[in-house]
This record gives C-alpha cells, structure tokens and sequence, in this order.
C-alpha cells in the first residue's frame, strides 16, 4: 500500500477543541510539547455559536491551523438533547443530578473523535488528543477510560497499514480543578473559554457546566477569569 511507508508527523497533533476550558488547557498542553498543532472543531448542531467563536480565537492564540467540521445536520436528527434540542431546556444545577441527562448528545464523542482522527490520519499527525476527564464519566459515557481505550483499538484497526496517530487523553484522571490548575499554570487563555449552555453574551453562572466551570477555579483556588451574569448562586452539594 503506497502509505505505508509514511510515518507519522512526530510534531502534529490534532486537538479536538470545543473551546471550553478543558480543551483550552489541551491546547496549552500540547503547545508546550509539540510545535504543529491543528484544531478540530465540530458543529454538531449547538443550539448555541458561542463555543465555535471561542474555539477560533483560541486557535488563533496558538497559530494554530483552525478547521470547523460541519455536521450541524446531524444535530438536528437529534432530538431529546438539551444541548441540540430547542424544545428541551437547558437543566440548571450540579451534574451530578439526573436532570442532567438531558445534556448527553448520544455518541457525540465517538463522532467528534473519529472526525478528528480522519484529519489526524490525512495530516500524518503523530497525536490526536481529547480533553475528557475524570468529572465527566459520572454523567457521558462516552468520557469514561473505557471509551478511550476501545477507540484506541477502533483507530489501530481502521488504518491498518496508513500512518495511524495515536489517541491520547491526557486528563483521564484528572478532576476538573487539576485542569483549573493546569492551564492557568501554561497560561492558557482560560477566559476567552466558553462553557455556558445556554449561550448568551456571558456565562450564566447557574447551568451545570457553569456552576461545574466555577467549582474547579474555586477548588484550584486560582482566580477565575470568567464574568458571570450570576455569580453568587451557590447550590447543596450533591
Ligand atoms: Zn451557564
């Protein structure tokens, strides 16, 4: 097979980037490392565009080459989610709560990574690199180090014999505040970051990935960089 004898670019990764802060410490974390970075987008149907927005000046804070994939027709087949769903609303409270199921976007991970993996393999990137952590397997399986490992596998088998990146997640393990720490110790732009649900001009302070985003700056205790239009709500633990 005439790619087989092409390796990997030992510099390249791809990065998916949502453009919230766990993504964003990605892109720190991989600029300290390697030198080429390409960022992948996806729009699967966001019922909001602020995340794309963030995504794309944060690429640009990297120089790094910005691709926005555009499966927004699939989101609309997706009915049920809060995130690509305008008839289900946006659950507010801490992610431990079963209100949010209403925020899984079924298989959204599987789609974002293989989307990225097809560039990674076109780009002969030596890494593609996914921000999940350990905050999120309560709630997304598809975020649990078992998804990442059978994806791994998944990855090996589909290119056999083409210069194949391996998929790395760096944050497994990690709580959202170690990822607080983590990229405000890389200087990473952590607040141009978007995290809100419910896409407004500024974060609400209130969803759970608002209320998620607040709990690991304060956790880290590191200042958090983030105007919240409600900054005080707090709410029991779960
Ligand atoms: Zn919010």
């Amino acid at each position: 097979m005439g790619h087989s004898q092409e390796k990997p670019d030992p510099f390249r990764v791809v990065v998916v980037l949502s453009g919230g802060m766990d993504s964003t410490t990605l892109m720190a974390h991989y600029a300290a490392l390697r030198s080429d970075l390409i960022a992948v987008t996806v729009d699967y149907g966001q019922r909001h565009r602020r995340e794309i927005e963030s995504a794309a000046t944060i690429a640009r804070h990297f120089d790094a080459r910005h691709l926005v994939v555009d499966l927004s027709g699939l989101g609309r087949h997706l009915g049920g989610s809060a995130l690509t769903d305008s008839r289900v609303d946006v659950p507010d409270g801490h992610y431990a709560e079963d209100s949010m199921r209403s925020t899984v976007v079924p298989n959204r991970n599987a789609v974002l990574a293989n989307v990225a993996v097809s560039v990674g393999v076109a780009e002969r990137a030596a890494i593609v690199a996914l921000g999940m952590h350990a905050g999120d397997h309560f709630v997304y399986p598809d975020c649990r180090p078992a998804f990442v490992s059978a994806l791994g596998e998944l990855v090996t088998v589909a290119n056999e014999g083409f210069p194949t990146p391996r998929v790395e997640a760096p944050f497994l393990t990690w709580s959202k505040a170690d990822i607080a720490t983590h990229g405000t110790r890389l200087g990473a732009p952590l607040g141009v970051s978007w995290s809100c649900y419910k896409g407004a001009e500024r974060h609400c302070g209130t969803c759970g990935t608002c209320y998620e985003r607040r709990e690991a700056f304060r956790d880290a205790g590191v200042a958090d960089p983030t105007d919240y239009t409600d900054a005080v709500t707090e709410f029991a633990a779960p």
